[in-house]
């Protein structure tokens, strides 16, 4: 049996307390503001149970999964891995960020560097080895929520003193688990993922941030668990003005743990703050991860240069030198990506006999990644023109015999219809202008850490050494 689109949505039938413009909401799986990024994921396990050779394996208890859940335990199983995350991305053209070959590959990455967590605490490799066998052989689907909310920066969450349940930290435990209470600062997908995984991502202050130092991962609906949803985009809008808003808001949202109960099996690392940080960076968990997010980005990367070129086609501004040149530096940047991504799954190091992507390499990617985002929204905005903004205010208008009138006398293209043509604009506006496109900026700048982060963790793994040589032996010579 592999999971199938239908079986995830009646899943997600559970009940999670989802907070939305004034509402408590618990039964989200059809409500507007979910409903159709839910059925975009459940595409995904459709895709999965129809392309079973590719997508998914055999596990040893006889269960067909994602391949996403396989440990690269060859060469080959790493680049399987990888396209399979490249074929799942080209389903939502690469704005599914938080797809479930996400966090399944962290957990995955963990897992190929157990000995990590066994140095630490057998009892709690042991939970993270039953938690994986569980949610793997099930084929669920997590997100995960690693960094604390934003209060003051200049504080570690102890010296929050006006607001101590600000950032989630641990209340209690006893023989079977802990209580945990505050706030994680946001988990993409939380509406649409079956679990959420916690850890911690932010520096703590030893000897005084331990009881913050925390990883576990529970149901989305666990008793106690607030979704706090920001605004949705999907909300009143439809397929053909905004196609990507209504499709693909895999939304965003803050988890406040209201006295969450966390039994012991399911917690990995308990008020140990070097563990938070050895959890993802000492583990295969963030190359692996990461490289299913550059084999989407490539892929979201491809489509935008695809969507430019259609637009200055559409416009007739393609046969200017000085446009052919923007088109092709973006797609010089989609080359970029997928060449960055290909090198990660054909260039492994070899860790416990299993092949995990370079570490450097991947942090050349985050930085690079997130820095040309902005340059290419900037780029695509510049081709545009107004003609973004030159569009009818609704698809209703296509509809009103009067307004398509005008609209067929006003939208002209040499290669399109009237219509044809609104509808590639639309495309465009919602890929870079609208509230969707605008979040999206914020989720590639962001979503690996600030620049400021990813920089300086670049900087501590880069061989400065080889570079330095070179300097010394022009020196010499
Ligand atoms: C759309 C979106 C989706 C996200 N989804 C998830 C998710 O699913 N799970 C999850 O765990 N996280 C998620 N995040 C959070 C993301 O990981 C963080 O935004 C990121 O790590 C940066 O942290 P921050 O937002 O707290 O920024 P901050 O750390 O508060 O930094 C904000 C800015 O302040 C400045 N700054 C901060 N500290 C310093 C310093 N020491 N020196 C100099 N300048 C400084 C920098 O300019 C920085 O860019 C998401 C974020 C976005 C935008």
């Amino acid at each position: 049996m592999i999971r199938t689109g239908e079986q995830y949505i009646e899943k997600l039938r559970d009940g999670r307390t989802i907070f939305i413009n004034g509402e408590k909401i618990t039964h989200h799986v059809d409500h507007p503001a979910f409903k159709n990024a839910i059925r975009s994921i459940a595409v995904l396990y459709d895709y999965q149970s129809t392309h079973f050779d590719k997508m998914t394996f055999m596990t040893a208890s006889g269960n067909r999964i994602g391949k996403h859940w396989m440990f690269p335990t060859t060469s080959q199983k790493l680049i399987e891995r990888g396209l399979a995350s490249y074929d799942w991305a080209r389903l939502g053209a690469g704005w599914l960020g938080r797809s479930p070959d996400h966090v399944s590959s962290a957990l995955v990455g963990m897992m190929t560097h157990i000995e990590v967590f066994e140095a630490y605490s057998q009892e709690r490799a042991d939970a993270l080895r039953n938690y994986f066998h569980y949610v793997s052989e099930k084929d669920l689907y997590l997100t995960y929520a690693l960094v604390n909310p934003q209060g003051d920066r200049s504080k570690s969450p102890s010296e929050h003193t006006k607001n101590r349940y600000h950032t989630l930290g641990v209340i209690g435990k006893n023989a079977q688990g802990i209580t945990v209470r505050g706030a994680k600062m946001l988990a993409t997908g939380a509406p649409l993922a079956d679990e959420v995984l916690v850890g911690v991502h932010n520096p703590l202050k030893p000897g005084a941030d331990e009881r913050y130092a925390l990883s576990f991962a529970m149901p989305l609906s666990a008793e106690g668990i607030k979704i706090i949803s920001r605004r949705s985009y999907a909300i009143d809008v439809n397929h053909k003005d905004y196609p990507l808003s209504c499709q693909f808001d895999e939304n965003d949202a803050v988890l406040y743990f209201d006295d969450v109960f966390v039994p012991w099996e399911r917690v990995f690392l308990f008020e140990n703050i070097e563990m938070c940080r050895r959890q993802f960076h000492s583990t295969g968990a963030e190359a692996l991860m990461d490289t299913q997010s550059m084999a989407r980005y490539a892929v979201k990367l491809h489509f935008l240069a695809g969507l430019a070129q259609a637009m200055t086609e559409a416009n007739g501004v393609d046969k200017y030198p000085a446009v052919r040149e923007s088109l092709a530096e973006l797609a010089c940047y989609a080359m970029n990506i997928e060449g960055l991504f290909r090198s990660l799954i054909h260039n492994p190091n070899v860790h416990n006999g299993f092949y995990i992507p370079d570490q450097t390499l991947l942090y050349t990617c985050q930085i690079i990644a997130q820095s040309i985002y902005p340059k290419i929204m900037d780029t695509i905005r510049r081709l545009a023109g107004g003609g973004v903004i030159m569009l009818p205010s609704s698809e209703e208008d296509l509809l009103n015999d009067e307004i398509l009138s005008v609209i067929e006398k006003t939208q002209y293209s040499s290669v399109l219809s009237p219509v044809e043509k609104v509808r590639l604009m639309k495309l465009v506006w919602d890929s870079v202008g609208s509230e969707f496109a605008s979040r999206h900026l914020q989720y590639e700048m962001f979503y690996s850490g600030s620049s400021i982060v990813t920089l300086n963790r670049f900087y501590d793994r880069y061989d400065w050494q080889f570079s330095r040589e070179l300097v010394e032996n022009i020196k010499v010579s």
